[in-house]
């Protein structure tokens, strides 16, 4: 029995973990749920899982959420703010817990479950992007297996070999190449992308997420930032990972290897196969994921990035290659980027015009330790503030 934090139960991974854990009520156990502020489907969670913890981070949710507790008469503490996060997702008595919450927020207590030796599912790349030289450090320290649910870093972690030590050369790997559904905007005329609204951005092809990460998949942002994951994860250089934009998103990433071979993980566009992997890694256990049926998908087909049409992508190798907070930089600036297009201050063009202003605005350090990150990434907030004020519509 293994037992089990959600980080984030509420978000789009969040629930995916659930249906998952739901299917074996023999293998997992929830301890503990958290969410941002809605307390109404975090209570139905309780209902279904009885945790021993659920946690909001807004004081009058968890106010909310307590009361309907008690009137049920459920045996769950409800916890408030971002001290318990960190609190719930370094008990004692936790195995592995699922880092499903969305943005730089779910930096905190992704890294303190490292730190604390857990199993951690890491859905958060934003903690990579930010952090990633700590967290990795983190993760050596203590001795925390770490297993990526980011579907593109689930496949490149089955297609290494078992044994895979971070060293490329070593284990006859010459690229990792890392495929991209080019998202909604592929093939949209560039003269409309100025106009696109939130909606479109959001209606991803083929996943169904949070709006963030559609936002970043619209915009190629994602696939940016999951270089940056992938160099972390499996210590990779820029030069040494090759994006491949492939629309079908059935094959989920691959390895190339010195002799020629290519392995590569294939499987329908589904976040519960990478979380159910990764739950019983090494092991495998059923999904709910259907079968693939490659006659229906007939063909997969390749092109190379347009680094033109989505200029976040190469904005993202830049951050990588510059190293030192500017990943971080990056990141925030994104992140108030999207906010601000999603509350339609800002035109779909106007995110990565707004990051490069940031990039070039925002002194660059290295990054020692995570003050260094904390005041990279409020220094970016603010005069990503700025620019939006600024440039408001
Ligand atoms: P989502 O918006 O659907 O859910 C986010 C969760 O985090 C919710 O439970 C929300 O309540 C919680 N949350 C939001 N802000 C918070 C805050 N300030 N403090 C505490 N909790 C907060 O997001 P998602 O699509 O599930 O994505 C979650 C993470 O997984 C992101 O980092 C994303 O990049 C990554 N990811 C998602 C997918 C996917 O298919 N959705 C795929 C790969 C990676
Ligand atoms: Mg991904």
């Amino acid at each position: 029995m293994q037992n089990i934090t959600v980080l984030g139960s509420t978000g789009s991974i969040g629930k995916s973990t659930l249906d998952v854990v739901a299917r074996h009520p023999d293998r997992y156990r929830i301890i503990a749920l958290t969410a941002h502020q809605q307390d109404e489907l975090l209570f139905e969670q309780c209902r279904q899982f009885c945790p021993h913890f659920a946690v909001l981070l807004d004081e009058a949710a968890a106010e909310r959420l307590r009361k309907r507790i008690a009137a049920a008469g459920l045996d769950v503490e409800v916890l408030c703010g971002n001290e318990a996060l960190v609190r719930v997702a370094t008990l004692p008595d936790v195995d592995a817990v699922m880092a499903a919450i969305v943005g730089a927020a779910g930096m905190r207590p992704t890294l303190a479950a490292a730190e604390a030796g857990k199993k951690v599912l890491l859905a958060n790349k934003e903690t990579l992007v930010l952090a990633g030289h700590l967290f990795m450090d983190a993760v050596r320290r203590s001795g925390a297996v770490l297993l990526p649910i980011d579907s593109e870093h689930n496949a490149i972690f089955q297609s290494l070999p078992h044994d895979y030590a971070g060293n490329m050369q070593h284990s006859g790997v010459s690229k990792i190449l890392l495929t991209a559904s080019g998202g909604p905007f592929r093939n949209t005329p560039l003269s409309e992308l100025q106009n696109v609204t939130p909606d479109q951005a959001c209606a991803h092809p083929n996943w169904s997420m949070g709006r963030k990460i559609s936002v970043d998949s619209a915009s190629m942002m994602n696939k940016g930032l999951e270089v940056i994951e992938a160099h972390w994860l499996f210590n990779a250089a820029a030069d040494d990972i090759q994006v491949v934009v492939h629309p079908q998103s059935v094959i989920h990433s691959m390895v190339q290897y010195v002799d020629g071979s290519v392995l590569a993980q294939l499987g329908n566009p589904d976040m519960r196969t990478p979380i159910a992997y990764a739950l019983a890694w090494p092991e495998r256990i059923d999904s709910g994921v259907a079968p693939l049926d490659l006659f229906a998908i007939a063909r997969l087909d390749f092109v190379a990035p347009d680094f033109e049409r989505f200029p976040c992508l190469a904005l993202a190798y830049r951050a990588l290659r510059e190293g030192g907070t500017v990943p971080a930089l990056l990141n925030a600036a994104n992140e108030i980027a999207v906010a601000a297009f999603l509350d339609r201050k800002i035109d779909f063009l106007d995110i990565p015009r707004l990051i490069e202003a940031v990039m070039g605005k925002v002194v660059r350090t290295e990054v020692h330790q995570l003050q260094d990150v904390l005041e990279a990434d409020t220094a970016a907030r603010i005069a990503a503030q700025e620019w939006v004020e600024r440039n408001s519509k």
